[in-house]
């Protein structure tokens, strides 16, 4: 398949790989910061990434959280540029054993491979002396962690972004922590977001703030339905439409249930 797009700004440097070209959700854009890597990219598109890491010398690879989008050719690329990846705490078990995704996921991105890591700082040196801290934002999953470089007014945002607003939600995500996060990132002084499934956001911090903008007047609008007796079910249909192929094709691991259900937890 190959790299499908590339992107550029300043001294950043993206490809976007997936074994699925047309859809945001599924593909994916490694990034590069000098010779800093942020996240690996799907292990099924191995091919692509090595042609990528390939054009100028990797020194660091860095990881956001452990889904397999973003971990998945961790161990590939350690042994080909002799580096040991950088993992939040919280990740580093299950990337060292791996575990299981499911049917779906493994269809889109493959299966990641085992990769032992070691603890990402808080402040991480790039070269040429940019500073890259880690923020932990919790959420989308309990590990995810977003890279901010306060120099630039940069961040690379793991999956804190992805689209403006939210139609369907993981089962093990929690909307609650999501908003909390997207606030504590929305605090810090920058301006462009690289988002790895979006592209580069000039204006990141309008984009960031409409997706809480949305997901706030989606808690609303829910919890306005729920207080007069409306079920569940009939709450989903009404704000969201009614649950679809993505729900079914994933067991109900990805539905507009679940979003619903924890938007009628969210203080607004
Ligand atoms: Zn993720």
């Amino acid at each position: 398949m190959g790299i499908h797009q590339r992107y550029q700004l300043n001294d950043v440097d993206g490809a976007r790989v997936g074994r699925f070209k047309g859809g945001v959700n599924t593909s994916f854009i490694v990034y590069r910061i000098g010779e800093a890597l942020i996240d690996a990219g799907p292990a099924n598109q191995w091919p692509a990434v090595r042609k990528f890491i390939g054009e100028q010398p990797v020194g660091k690879l860095l990881l956001t959280h452990h889904h397999e989008d973003h971990g998945g050719n961790a161990s590939r690329i350690a042994r080909h540029c002799g580096l040991v990846p950088f993992a939040p705490e919280l990740s580093r078990d299950k990337l060292k054993t791996g575990y299981r995704t499911p049917v779906l996921q493994k269809l889109i991105w493959g299966s990641p491979r085992p990769v032992e890591t070691q603890p990402l700082p808080e402040i991480t040196v790039l070269d040429g002396g940019t500073r890259l801290q880690a923020i932990h934002t919790p959420g989308h999953a309990k590990d995810l962690h977003v890279f901010f470089l306060p120099d630039r007014g940069e961040v690379f945002s793991g999956d804190l972004y992805i689209s403006k607003s939210l139609r369907y939600l993981r089962s093990d995500e929690r909307l609650d922590q999501l908003t909390d996060s997207i606030r504590k990132v929305l605090a810090l002084d920058f301006a462009t977001l690289f988002c790895p499934h979006r592209g580069i956001l000039e204006n990141g911090k309008p984009s960031l703030a409409a997706k809480l903008e949305n997901i706030i007047t989606l808690c609303g609008q829910a919890q306005d339905l729920h207080q007069r007796g409306m079920p569940v079910e009939n709450i989903v249909a009404e704000l969201l439409g009614p649950e679809d192929m993505m729900a079914r094709m994933t067991k109900y691991n990805f539905s507009k249930t679940n979003l619903i259900k924890e938007a009628l937890k969210v203080p607004v």
